[in-house]
Order: structure tokens, then sequence, then C-alpha cells
């Protein structure tokens, strides 16, 4: 099951406690549909629960007769779709008047209490809306049937908390939340409680692997710029062997110098405790600056003098 999927499961769950969120949910499902009320399809959703849900709801306030049609006609490997329809002109003359469909503005009566706000945003994410899979993208979209509508929406939930920011794609109006804060917000306010916590869990095991990856980039950052120095340190060493041998170094260093030939790969703090009289990782620094120093003066030493 999708993520999408869980959370439109845990909201179709939900029982309104009171009759005015009921009524609120079913104005959410007329006013953003489309095509009503000049066509008969209200919504289409892959979920015959929510299908069959909203088309009790409808008849239980409405005493409309309103239908679950079976939508076959994708492909075969897709699931089918579900439509509620309210197929008699009559019904549906009805219900545009008493719901003021189409209208630009929302109705207030149906979104004056908190209780009913809540259930109007359910039954709009429900019935037109998708949170993506929280592993792969914080997003969570609702689609609007026009632009003053999804206006009102956006300010109605501003009200609340809720910072929706409005898109087009394919010329239709979209409300959608961007910050996985703002949607465990949304996810909470619509009653969706199951399906935050598991966003909260997604989000913490998605910073804990940021965290570990930064932290990895950054020892092998480290492991680089380590094995470049010995590498450099080793040409020095190498240099001052075969030109005057090991013999030539001050007795400090010569130590060092054969350990290192030895142990390229080992860090100084490992190569500081290598040495028979130990000393600290600075110490094995600035000796290992001494033997390079010293190279360096042979290098320009037998370099012929241009003057
Ligand atoms: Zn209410």
């Amino acid at each position: 099951m999708t993520f999408n999927q869980e959370v439109k499961k845990e909201l179709c769950r939900l029982e309104s406690k009171r009759a005015c969120c009921e009524w609120a949910l079913l104005y959410a499902m007329l006013v953003f549909s489309r095509g009503f009320p000049e066509e008969e399809v209200i919504f289409t959703t892959e979920s015959k629960t929510v299908a069959d849900k909203f088309a009790q709801l409808l008849a239980g306030l409405t005493a409309t007769v309103a239908s679950v049609r079976t939508d076959f006609r994708r492909l075969k490997e897709e699931a089918p779709r579900y439509s509620v329809c309210v197929e008699e002109p009559s019904q549906r003359e009805l219900l545009a008047e008493r719901f003021s469909l189409p209208s630009p503005a929302l109705v207030p009566a149906y979104v004056e209490k908190d209780c009913c706000v809540a259930a109007f945003f359910r039954g709009l994410v429900l019935l037109y809306g998708s949170v993506t899979n929280p592993e792969r993208e914080y997003h969570l979209e609702i689609g609007a049937p026009n632009d003053q509508l999804a206006d009102q929406v956006l300010l109605l939930g501003q009200a609340y908390g809720l910072r929706f920011k409005c898109t087009h794609r394919k010329g239709i109006a979209l409300l959608y939340l961007k910050e996985s804060e703002q949607i465990e917000d949304f996810l909470t306010f619509v009653g969706a409680t199951k399906a935050t916590l598991k966003l909260m869990d997604i989000k913490i095991v998605k910073e804990m692997r940021n965290k570990v990856n930064r932290a990895t980039n950054c020892e092998t950052a480290n492991l680089g710029k380590t094995v470049e120095a010995s590498q450099t340190q080793v040409a020095d060493i190498r240099y001052i062997q075969e030109h005057r041998g090991l013999d030539y170094l001050d007795e400090d260093l010569r130590e060092l110098a054969a350990l290192r030939l030895e142990n390229p790969e080992c860090s100084l703090r490992e190569l500081a405790g290598m040495l028979s009289a130990p000393i600290s990782r600075s110490g094995v620094n600035h000796r290992l600056k001494r033997i390079s120093e010293t190279a360096q003066k042979l290098r320009e030493a037998s370099q012929p003098h241009s003057d």
C-alpha cells in the first residue's frame, strides 16, 4: 500500500462525531468537483470504500440517488476506478441549489466551525488530493476546480496555520504543501494521526541517513588528505635516503623517517604511538615538516645556479 493509500484509508475510517461535519464533508465533495452539477460524475477514486462511503453520505443527508460506477476502461494491469454519480438531472439541480453550485466562493455556513473546517479539508484531500511517499519527497497536493476556489481554500487554510501554495499543472489549479512540518500539521489537523507518526518516523530515519552520509563523506575527504600528505612525506624521505642516506637526518628524525617509509598508510597519531619514545601528534607533524624542509634544501642545493 502506498503512503497516499494509507492516509486515505485512515481518513476514510474516521467517523464524524457531529452532523455539521458530515455536511462539511459533503460540501467539500461537491464544491471541488470539476464537472458537477453539469455532469453526472462528482468524483472518481481508486478506492471502492471511499466511493461507497460518499455515495451513502449523499443519500443519507440529502436523499439523493447516487450510484457508484466501476470504470474498467483503463489498461488491464491498472486497478479499476470508481465514480460517484448522480444520473437524474432534476436531482443534480436540487443539489446545485442547496449547495449554491457552481460558486466561485465558499459558502461560509459549511466552514464556520473549527470541527467543520477540519472535516472539509479531510474531504478535499480524500477525494481530490494525494500525498507523495515521504521517503521520496515531502509533497501533498489538492486539485482545485478553478483559481477562485483555490484562493478561497488557501485563505481558509491560512487561518488554521496551513500555509498552502498554489500552482498550475496542465491548466489545473493545485494547492500544495512542501515542508514536512506543514504536511505533518495538515495530517494531524484532518485526523490522520497514524500517518503523521509514520511520516515523522520516516523523517527521522532520513535525517539519520543523511548525517551518516555526511560523516562518511567527511571521513573519506580526511582520509584523502592523509594519503596525499603521506605520499609527499614518503617522496621527501626517499629523496634524502637516495642522495645522502637517512643518517644525514638529525637523530630525532631518523626513526620517524624509517617508520613513515614502512607505514605510508598510517595517520600521524598512529606514527606517534610507534616511536620508541612516543611524542604527541603535533610533535610528529613538526618533525615531518623538518624532514620535508631538509629534502627541500637538498633539492635546491642540487639545482644548477642560474647566475
Ligand atoms: Zn462540525
